[in-house]
Order: C-alpha cells, then structure tokens, then sequence
C-alpha cells in the first residue's frame, strides 16, 4: 500500500490516519513531540521541527502525498514538500489561513462579507482606526487558537493599551457584533475542483472554545443552510483549495450570515461526522489527498457532539489530582461514541476527546446528550 504523510500530530492528524489506515494506507507523521496523538499509532512517526530539512525529507521521501493537520504547520515546509510530493491544501491556502489580515481579504475578494474591521501593523494604523469599530475585538494576524491572542477592547485607550501588551504584532481589530448563533461548512475539494459539502453545523462555544456542535433537520433556518454552503464553496474556489476545508460564521441578531474565520483541515465541529455521516471529514480528507472519489456525504443520524477539556478530568475533586471522568456511566446511554486522542496528561482548556451522541431524533440526540453531559459535569445547553 501506499504512504500518506501528515505534517503535525495531534488529534486531527490521529483521527486522518485511523481513517487511510482502515482503507489501507501507511502513515508518517512529522512531529517533534515523541508522544503525539497521530505519531503514537502511525506506522512512521518522524521527530523532528516542521522546518528541519532533514525531517522534510525523509516525510517526502516515505510518502505518496503529503496533507497537513494544524494550521500553524509553517507554509514554507509545505512549499518545500510540494517541490518533491503532491501536497494538500497547498502552501498558498494555508499561508492565506494563517494570516487574519490576508484571510478576510479573501473574503471581501469572494463577495463574502466579513465582521467590519481594520489592521494594525503600525501606530499610524491604531490612530486610524475609526470609531465604529469599538466596542472590538483586538486578534493577533497570526497564530491565535482556540480564543487564544485575542483582548475585548471597549475603548481607544484600552484598544492602545491591548496592542502595546501584545508587543505591536501585527494585529486585525474587529468590531464586536450580536451573535444570535454561530454555525460552520466544511467541504472537500478534490485536484479536479469537483466538492462535496456536509450540512452546516450549529456550534456553541464557551471561552472562546468550541463546546457544543448539534448537526440536525432544522438546527439553522433553511436560508442560512443555502447560504452558508455557497459561501464556503465561493471560498474554496477562490483558493483553488484542495482537501477539506471549514469555514465558520456567526449568524447575528438580524438573521445575517457573516463569515467568521476558516480552517485548512478538518475541524473540531466536524467530528459528528465519524459517526453520523456514511463518509467522515477525515475520510474525505483521505480522499482528496489520495485523489479517490469525492461522494457527497450523507447524514444518516441526527447529531450531537460535545467536546471533552481536561477540565474534566478535574471536575469531581478539590485537588489538583487528575481523575478519569465516568465514561461506563456515560456509555451506557444509547447512541453515545467516545473518542479520546491518548493525551497523557489532561490539562485545564486542553481538547482530551469528544463526545457524539446520535439516534433517531433530534429529540432524543438532545435528551441524550443532556444526560451525558449532567453526568460529566458540563453546563446544559
Ligand atoms: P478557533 O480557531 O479555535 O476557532 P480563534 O482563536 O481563531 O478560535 P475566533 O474564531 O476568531 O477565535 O473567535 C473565537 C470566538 O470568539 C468566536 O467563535 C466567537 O464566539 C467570538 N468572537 C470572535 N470574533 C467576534 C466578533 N467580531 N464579534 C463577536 N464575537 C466574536
Ligand atoms: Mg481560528
Ligand atoms: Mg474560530
């Protein structure tokens, strides 16, 4: 069988190889961590930085294509695998993804519209900044996760003040709008540019942190479905993406769709789609990278997914001591699928694994899913 390689080993490069390796690939995985999620149950796990050449090399050398798993893998290393291996999404996308100013130009550049908002790279940009953007939200361009990087800032003092903690890094400021809800599309794209979508996903996030992801007839008014999809087929084009992409949006207080950020890879709000859909992100991921067919994705099960912090880990004791949180209890319930990344360590904030809950209806996804999460400790919803 052929090798696919994947540059980064967390949970999502763990999850793509579980899915070549059952359709009978080998793996090997670039990552500096000896006890990363994907490098502990690849065939190939090499050890070193995303931009040792050497490491680069030997990933080129081993694999038939080269996918990448997290979107701070450093563009440059992809452009150097691309050289030697078909490599997917390609090192333009990724780099356009990883820069907050560059990616909402590509919104505006696709007619999607985008939170309005200003960069600031210098401190005649801060004086610029006009007044409508405040009350805002200051976001480092680059590298921010998972709510990471990113100050409320009610004022221009305090907008000043936030940009000077930060060092003066290139920063966007965006205005701080209504949310009434926040969804995401993810899409594959294949080398021919034929795509294939799965149905929006409504998420809720607390602390900046995706928690809740329920994905069912109904959970977003139909014209928002439509319109959703097409912007994130719009975005995709416009990047000639190949491999799987999402896109996230918040839906405001009057019924507009605005694009939010998107991701060059599978995505957190995707995970329903192992057991709810009859082709997962990750298999689409497999395929695309793999140049198989594209089939549009059917969701045969109402679902819901909820996410899994170490915060768990450390709600049932005073202490500081981990403990395993009730999962026997939890699987007892019908229709709930656990996924742990076999972290070692469970850490507040840290994403251990998540939860699906599916059945026959949207009614009772939710009532299950209410219970697990009563038993884990977490807030309804
Ligand atoms: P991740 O990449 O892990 O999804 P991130 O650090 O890139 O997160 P964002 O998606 O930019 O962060 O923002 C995190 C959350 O903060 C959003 O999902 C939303 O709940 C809230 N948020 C971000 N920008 C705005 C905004 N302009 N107005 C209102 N809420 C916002
Ligand atoms: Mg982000
Ligand atoms: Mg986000």
């Amino acid at each position: 069988g052929a090798t696919l390689g994947v540059m980064g080993g967390g949970q999502l490069g763990r999850m793509f190889v579980h899915a070549a390796q059952r359709m009978g690939y080998f793996t090997a995985v670039l990552d500096p961590d000896a006890a990363s999620p994907a490098g502990l149950v690849s065939h190939h796990h090499i050890q070193t930085g995303y931009l040792d050449p050497e490491g680069l090399a030997r990933l080129a050398e081993c694999s038939a294509a080269v996918t990448t798993e997290f979107e701070n893998v450093p563009a440059p290393a992809l452009a150097a695998l691309a050289l030697q291996r078909p490599v997917a999404p390609g090192a333009e996308a990724v780099a356009i993804a990883q820069d907050r100013a560059r990616e909402k130009a590509h919104f505006v550049r696709c007619g999607v519209p985008c939170a309005p908002y200003a960069v600031i790279e210098t401190p005649e940009q801060l004086a610029a900044v006009p007044d409508e953007l405040l009350p805002g939200i200051l976001k480092t361009a680059r590298l921010g996760y998972d709510g990471k990087g990113q100050q409320r800032v009610a004022t221009r003092a305090e907008l000043a003040a936030a940009w000077a903690g930060l060092k003066g890094v290139p920063c966007v400021l965006e205005k701080r709008l209504p949310l009434a809800a926040e969804c995401s599309v993810i899409v594959a794209r294949g080398w021919d540019g034929a795509m294939v979508h799965f149905p929006p996903q409504l998420n809720l996030h607390r602390d900046g942190i995706l928690a809740v992801t329920q994905v069912h007839e109904g959970n977003l008014p139909k014209v928002l479905v439509q319109r959703s999809i097409d912007a994130t087929k719009s975005i995709a084009n416009g990047l000639q993406y190949v491999g799987v992409l999402c896109v996230e949006f918040f839906v405001l207080e009057d019924g507009s769709l605005v694009v939010n950020e998107m991701a060059p890879r599978p995505h957190n709000s995707g995970h329903y789609t192992q057991d709810a859909c009859d082709v997962s992100q990750f298999e689409l991921q497999v395929r695309a990278l793999a140049g198989l067919p594209l089939t549009p994705p059917r969701q045969h099960s109402p679902a819901i997914m909820l996410n899994l912090l170490g915060d768990l880990w450390f709600a049932s004791t005073a202490q500081d001591a981990a403990t395993e949180p009730p999962w026997a209890r939890v699987l007892a319930l019908p229709g709930t699928h656990l996924h742990l990344y076999g972290k070692h360590e469970a850490r507040r904030g840290r994403k251990m694994g998540h939860l699906n809950i599916t059945g026959a209806s949207a009614a009772q996804v939710r009532a299950t899913a209410l219970e697990a999460a009563q038993l884990l400790g977490l807030e309804a919803f």
